[in-house]
């Protein structure tokens, strides 16, 4: 029997290959050994001071709040350097890698966001760093690609499959498996086998922690918080100091892509069952034979046929409410973000933002909601301004 601390629920678990066993135990190990002595947290909470800009502000948005009779408060995650929560991850890792004398440092990436991120702490601490791309992924994000080399890393095309993201985490494994006593592989949100969604939330949750002082400080208690949900890490890392209090409605947005209903979207939650995905039991979109469907977004970060185990589970006891929302809904939420606040939000964090304009409505007494911004717009404005010009829809 697998021990239960590798479970939330019946999610989680570690179904891998046994030639990578004795890779997660030594993470496990030192993760146990090293993520909470002084020194590490130290030197962690002064990279994210000094060097990645935190805390970020708990924003209220004025003008949004008028705009929907509700008190509207947002954090802040576009302001980190290299704009958006990954950074707080990949750091987390690499630095981990480094204390456990790893040289170099292997990433797999869709739109090139996590890959970006751990090119950055990999230059900044001094590791080795290849990144896992599909080929189809590296000519839509060719900037990102450029970025990471830039930073030193090595990009790794693949051109399996569809030759995106799901193949790209397939062959970063792979990867890993072959040079498992050198390497260190950063995962990018709260998924992969026991211990890395519990690991990834460690370091998220600082968005959480900050949250709730924040929140103390302005004297006011959040009714609602609402996070998108690609793998999940964002969400998890606001919602982690608020699942014991359940006085706080906590809301996590899937992709809904051209709309549930279609064959176009990546809302795992809703339209998914459970099922065995990079390492983990979780839940997929998968076809009858439990093959993975191919998933579609307008969002790269969103567009991911599975999710955290620990998400599959919140769900299951039904402590986080899991919606999803279009493609139309996310550019119309980013268009009015930046009207009426001059920010430009990711069209990840759109889909959070979205949200708002069906929540609203249904709330029968003046409410506050916190937003979690993931990340900044910038590496968008392509999409946005072909959006529907023919170039994303064929
Ligand atoms: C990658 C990304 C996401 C989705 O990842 P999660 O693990 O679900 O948080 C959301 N927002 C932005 C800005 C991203 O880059």
């Amino acid at each position: 029997m697998r021990e239960n601390k590798s479970y939330f629920g019946k999610f989680g678990g570690q179904f891998i290959p046994e030639t990578a066993m004795f890779a997660v135990e030594e993470l496990e190990k030192a993760a146990n050994e090293i993520l909470n002595t002084k020194e590490f947290t130290d030197e962690f909470e002064y990279l994210l001071k000094e060097y990645v800009g935190r805390p970020t502000p708990l924003y209220h948005a004025k003008n949004l709040s008028s705009h929907y009779g509700h008190e509207i408060y947002l954090k802040r995650e576009d302001l980190n350097h290299t704009g958006a929560h990954k950074i707080n991850n990949a750091l987390g890792q690499t630095l981990l890698a480094k204390k456990m004398g790893k040289k170099k440092v292997i990433a797999e990436t869709g739109a090139g966001q996590h890959g970006v991120a751990t090119a950055t702490a990999a230059a900044l601490l001094g590791l080795e760093c290849d990144v896992y791309m599909g080929e189809v992924d590296a000519k839509r994000q060719e900037l990102n690609k450029f970025r990471m080399k830039l930073l030193g890393a090595n990009v790794v095309e693949i051109t399996d499959g569809l030759k995106t993201l799901k193949e790209a985490t397939t062959a970063a494994i792979q990867a890993w498996v072959n040079e498992i006593e050198s390497v260190f592989y950063v995962i990018g949100s709260v998924v992969g086998p026991h211990p890395y969604p519990k690991i990834i939330k460690h370091f998220q949750s600082i968005i959480g922690k900050e949250t709730k002082s924040q929140l103390n400080e302005k004297n006011i208690k959040a009714d609602y918080i609402i996070a998108c949900v690609g793998g999940g890490s964002n969400a998890l890392g606001i919602f982690s100091e608020f699942i014991d209090d359940e006085s706080v409605n906590l809301i996590g947005v899937e992709a809904g892509g051209l709309g549930i209903d279609t064959k176009y979207h990546a809302a795992t939650i809703s339209k998914g069952r459970p099922g065995i995905l990079h390492g983990m039991k979780t839940i997929v979109l998968q076809d009858d034979y439990g093959r993975i469907l191919p998933v579609h977004s307008i969002s790269a970060g969103l567009d991911y046929p599975g999710i955290g185990p620990e998400h599959a589970h919140l769900s299951e006891i039904k402590r986080v409410l899991y919606k999803a929302v279009t493609d139309d809904d996310a550019i119309n939420a980013l268009k009015l973000l930046t009207l009426k606040e001059g920010i430009i939000p990711a069209i990840e964090s759109s889909h959070a933002l979205a949200y708002l304009e069906k929540l609203c409505p249904t709330l029968d007494k003046k409410s506050t909601i916190v937003v979690n911004v993931s990340g900044r717009g910038d590496k968008d404005m392509d999409t946005v301004m072909n959006y529907k010009k023919g170039t994303i829809y064929g």
